[in-house]
């Protein structure tokens, strides 16, 4: 455990100095937030099943050749990681119709779209994530058109990827939610993907009964997520210590 002060406390982490510039500490914590963190628990063990299956994900994603900011796991809860200027834009694939776009389109849960879609959200919990377009990114300068090309090249890569991924453990990939920053080089800025992914930003449905496996288990009080990411994190292959209630 890092003795560290915190630089930042999110809702799903903290984040403490790293041991080298350019480095950081990214701690899971076991809370739980959903609806702009009008709803909250604490869901003992969540935090050590994201890290352990973040790291496994990240970890295949820079396989692809993708850049991220994962360095290596540290600890259950700890992960040592590049650190970014965060882009303040949260870009959500969806494959199927869940979550917040049914209501905003009238859309049924589990209708499949005709294509991958990508929709963009400014990183802002006090406005409530507001949905933008590639022009609010533009205009606002949170991303410039090259730097926004990466950022949907890598997406549509990594959504290919995971689609597969999952597909092979009988597991549909729906949405998700990724985050990515820039990196300082010697030779530029590169762009990475950041964050963590896990089934707090990733809707996963089972392939033969389309139970949920994700977050939406504590959004709609399903009970049983540590069971849901227990079992994601087991069909992955994923080894995670045993988790006492
Ligand atoms: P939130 O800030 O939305 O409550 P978290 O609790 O997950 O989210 O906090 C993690 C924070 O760390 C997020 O704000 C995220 O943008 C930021 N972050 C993730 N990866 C990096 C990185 N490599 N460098 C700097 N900041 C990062
Ligand atoms: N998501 C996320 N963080 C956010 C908003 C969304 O990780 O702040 C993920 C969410 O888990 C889902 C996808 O992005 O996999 C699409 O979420 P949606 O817009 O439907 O929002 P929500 O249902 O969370 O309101």
């Amino acid at each position: 455990m890092t003795q560290n002060t915190p630089l930042y406390e999110g809702k799903a982490k903290v984040i403490f100095e790293g041991p080298e510039d350019g480095t950081l500490i990214q701690h899971f914590k076991d809370d739980a937030t959903a609806f702009n963190a009008q709803k909250k628990d604490v869901i003992s063990g969540k935090g050590i099943l994201n890290n352990y299956i973040s790291e496994h994900i990240m970890m295949a994603v820079g396989e692809l050749g993708i850049p991220n900011h994962f360095i290596s796991r540290i600890s259950d809860r700890e992960q040592l990681i590049r650190k970014l200027e965060i882009i303040p834009v949260e870009v959500v694939v969806r494959n199927v119709a869940a979550g917040s776009i049914c209501p905003r389109l009238g859309l049924e849960e589990g209708s499949m779209l005709n294509n991958t879609l990508v929709e963009f959200c400014l990183k802002d919990d006090s406005l409530g994530d507001p949905i933008i377009a590639p022009e609010h990114i533009f205009t606002f300068g949170w991303a410039t058109p090259e730097e926004l090309e990466i950022i949907v090249e890598d997406t549509l890569r990594i959504n290919d990827f995971l689609t597969g991924l999952f597909l092979g453990i009988g597991v549909r990939l729906i949405d998700f939610k990724l985050e990515f920053g820039r990196y300082d080089t010697e030779d530029g800025i590169e762009i990475m993907l950041a964050d963590e992914i896990s089934p707090d930003n990733c809707r996963l449905w089972d392939a033969e009964t389309n139970e949920k496996m994700d977050k939406d288990r504590f959004r709609r009080d399903l009970g049983g997520l540590v069971e849901a990411y227990q079992e994601i994190a087991r069909r992955l292959g994923v080894k995670v210590p045993q988790i006492d209630p």
